[in-house]
């Protein structure tokens, strides 16, 4: 063998172990990935630990992800009936184990899961609007004709009924509210965001009750 083909074989022999030492990182980063999307948190039921409450509407699930319940919004920081809707939230999960169901998109804008939860057979979403502690809070492509949708309209209509919590607060009435046709939020009549409507597409209540119990939530800015 020459010096030659003693050197060129030598060099075969470092790129075949290169080829080799590449090949052994990708099958561990493969393996990596699969432990992690099925690891303990990420069973195929989807059933996770709540770890924090972050709010009346979100909560922080074992493993980092966070989680908004589909379908309903809570008071924010400033606003009344904050600490009893976290409170309430706190108290039927924490600690506990929650089963989601998806109903459209798993996740929102933000990264969150967006999802139904289940403590056992009781749909959290819908404890929450039982008890008057947040609002039914629909978008475009929520899924509506769901049976947990329509279980948690009727929840909200009881609330309404019993006048609980934020159902039960006295706000400054107006002589209507509005709501354009293809929308679900409704506004007092001075709302800015409602001067986009056409009059003729505007949908009117006489009361934010009969809004509300058609689905409809207020709107965050002039908070009807
Ligand atoms: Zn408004």
């Amino acid at each position: 063998m020459t010096l030659r083909r003693l050197s060129r074989s030598g060099s075969m022999r470092r790129l075949t172990a290169r080829a080799g030492i590449v090949l052994i990182v990708l099958i561990l980063l493969v393996a990596f990935r699969m432990v992690q999307e099925i690891g303990p948190e990420r069973t195929p039921s989807d059933r996770f630990t709540v770890v924090r409450v972050l709010d009346g509407d979100t909560v922080e699930l074992l493993g980092g992800d966070k989680l908004r319940l589909l379908g309903v919004d809570t008071p924010e920081r400033d606003e009344q009936l904050y600490d009893r809707a976290t409170d309430f939230l706190e108290r039927l999960v924490l600690g506990k184990q929650v089963r989601l169901e998806y109903g459209g998109a798993r996740r929102d804008r933000y990264g969150r899961l967006l999802a139904f939860a289940y403590v056992d057979t009781i749909l959290v979403n819908r404890a929450i609007l039982e008890n008057g502690l947040g609002y039914l809070y629909v978008f475009d492509d929520s899924p509506i004709d769901s049976p947990e949708f329509a279980s948690m309209l009727a929840a909200q209509r009881s609330a309404i009924d019993r006048g609980l919590g934020l159902m039960g607060l006295d706000r400054e009435p107006e002589p209507y509210y509005v709501a354009s046709q293809s929308s679900f939020r409704f506004h007092r009549p001075g709302c800015r965001s409602a001067d986009n409507y056409s009059p003729e597409r505007w949908r009117r209540f006489g009361s934010r009750e009969e809004a509300l119990r058609e689905g409809l939530s207020p709107c965050r800015s002039c908070r009807p």
